[in-house]
Parts: structure tokens; C-alpha cells; sequence
């Protein structure tokens, strides 16, 4: 078996749906040995064991952890490197959309904290874990492993623009994500570390069509999306690979848009 990610070791959060479940398949597609990191171990171990009937060829297993706290960041990439020997592949993608989250009259303090605990301080702990097994990964030219690594931080497209449909804790850490990854992409980048956000439009994942759950509200995003549909979560998943495999060599600190060209839009076609 060859593919654009062999002999690498990934690791994924957030891995049991939507995102994380589409790249974790499509990782392992490309040959790498992934570890299923989600705080929902039963959709984990439910896509790992999807992964080994259909790779046999790669290793993959499920982990418990939540983002939002340091030790199971730790713990889960502890798991990876025991497992693989390595860690080259970092996917910090799980987060949340609190459907309590509303604009700043009406978002509680709680909301808030919640929101950047999982989206913001489990994107850095990913960087941090990560950044620390990547320095210590053998190089093995025969096989084509270098040292270093790369780490993928899900952002969104509300990072970059404005809603009147306000979720402001959300935008708020999807901002910081964007921000932190390009400053630890400028720290890191002569240690072989490349470390990119990727920016999702709106998917169709329970993630966004949970809140979405009305075919008004639906409408009222539909009108502004471009290529008049939500995107699918295997899209994003493509641009994930994009970015983990060595065709992004020399792309490092990039909001990577996988966004149907709505960021870039003023007026949608009729
Ligand atoms: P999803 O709800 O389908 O999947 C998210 C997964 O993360 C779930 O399996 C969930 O159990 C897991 N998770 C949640 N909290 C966790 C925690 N504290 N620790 C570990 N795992 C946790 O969502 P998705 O649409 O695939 O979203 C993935 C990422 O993409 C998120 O960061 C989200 O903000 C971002 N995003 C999504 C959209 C969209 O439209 N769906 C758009 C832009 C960005």
C-alpha cells in the first residue's frame, strides 16, 4: 500500500463524527496509523473499528479524552506515541457550538467559559503536547519521516466574517484560533514544525444542522452560501490531508479556506 501519509502517525480529536471522522478515513486511506481521540469513546472506538476492516494494512485506535482539559491532552498524545513510536500528524479539530451561545446581551459568563475552555485553551494544549512529541520524532529518510511535524487547527469561516445569526463565545475562540496558529507557526517554523488552521464553511454535520433545525433557519444561511448548498464534511477532510501530507511543504501559518468561496463573496449568483 503507498498513499501520501505512510508510515506516519496521526493523531485526531473530535474524531467519532463530522470532520474528525471523515479525515480519520481518509488518513488512514493514505497509509497513516491514527489514534481516534473524542470524549464520546463509543463514536471513537465505533470509527476506529471501521478504519482496521477497511485499512488492515494500518493501525488504529480509540481514546477518551476532552480538550478542554490539559492532562487528557496529554494523555492522548502520550497514547499516540506510544502506539506509533512517533506523532506526525496533529488534527486539533473537536469543538463546540453551545446552542446557548447568543450575542453579548444574552450570552452567559458560563457559555462563554465553556466555549473557550474546548475550542481555545484544547487547541493549545494540542500545540503544546504536540509540539513536544514532534521535536523528538526519529527521522527515518528509507521510509520518507523526517523530524517535525504537522498540526492542523480547525477554525471556521466565522472567524473572518461578521453574522447577524450571532454565536459570540464561538466566533470569538474561532478568532483565537486563527491568531494563536499563526504566531506558534512563525515560532516554530525552522524546526521543521509547519502548523496551519483550516476554515470550514457551514456543513452539513449535527454540529452546525443540530442548531440549524428548522428549514427557516436553513433559508436564512442558504441565500448566502455560493455554490447554493452547505459543504460536506469530507471536503474539509481533503484540505485536512492537503495540509497534513508533505504536497503543503512550504505552507505554514495559512487560514486554509474550505469554505465553497464564501468568505469571498458579496453577491451570490441567482
Ligand atoms: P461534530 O459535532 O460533527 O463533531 C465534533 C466531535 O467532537 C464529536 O464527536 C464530539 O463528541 C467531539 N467533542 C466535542 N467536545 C469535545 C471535547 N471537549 N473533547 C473531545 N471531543 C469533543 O462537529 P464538526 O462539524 O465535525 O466540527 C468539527 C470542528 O469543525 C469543530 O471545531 C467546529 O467548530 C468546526 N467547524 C464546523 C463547521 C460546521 O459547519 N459543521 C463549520 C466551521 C467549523
Amino acid at each position: 500500500m503507498s498513499g501520501r501519509l505512510q508510515y506516519r502517525a496521526a493523531l485526531v480529536t473530535g474524531a467519532g463524527s463530522g470532520i474528525g471522522l471523515e479525515t480519520s478515513l481518509l488518513f488512514a486511506q493514505e497509509g497513516a496509523n491514527v489514534l481516534l481521540v473524542d470524549i464520546n469513546i463509543a463514536a471513537a472506538e465505533k470509527a476506529a473499528s471501521i478504519i482496521l476492516e477497511r485499512f488492515p494494512e494500518v493501525k488504529a485506535a480509540a481514546f477518551k479524552a476532552d480538550v478542554g482539559k490539559e492532562q487528557d491532552v496529554k494523555a492522548a498524545v502520550d497514547k499516540a506515541v506510544a502506539l506509533f513510536g512517533r506523532l506526525d500528524v496533529m488534527f486539533n479539530n473537536a469543538g463546540i457550538m453551545h446552542p446557548e451561545d447568543d450575542n453579548a446581551l444574552n450570552t452567559e459568563e458560563r457559555i462563554w467559559d465553556l466555549t473557550m475552555q474546548i475550542n481555545v485553551k484544547g487547541v493549545w494544549w494540542g500545540c503544546k503536547y504536540a509540539i513536544l512529541a514532534m521535536r523528538q520524532n526519529p527521522i527515518d529518510e528509507a521510509n520518507g519521516l523526517h523530524a517535525g511535524g504537522s498540526i492542523i487547527n480547525t477554525a471556521s469561516f466565522v472567524a473572518l466574517m461578521g453574522a447577524a445569526t450571532p454565536q459570540l463565545a464561538y466566533t470569538a475562540s474561532k478568532g483565537a484560533v486563527l491568531a494563536m496558529t499563526r504566531e506558534l507557526a512563525m515560532v516554530h517554523a525552522r524546526e521543521g514544525i509547519r502548523i496551519n488552521a483550516i476554515c470550514p464553511g457551514p456543513l452539513k454535520t449535527p454540529l452546525l444542522m443540530d442548531f440549524l433545525n428548522t428549514q427557516e433557519k436553513r433559508d436564512r444561511r442558504m441565500v448566502h452560501l455560493p455554490m447554493g448548498r452547505f459543504g460536506e464534511a469530507v471536503e474539509v477532510a481533503k484540505g485536512a490531508l492537503f495540509l497534513a501530507s508533505d504536497d503543503s511543504s512550504y505552507v505554514t501559518g495559512t487560514d486554509f479556506k474550505v469554505d465553497g468561496g464564501l468568505s469571498s463573496c458579496y453577491v451570490t449568483p441567482l
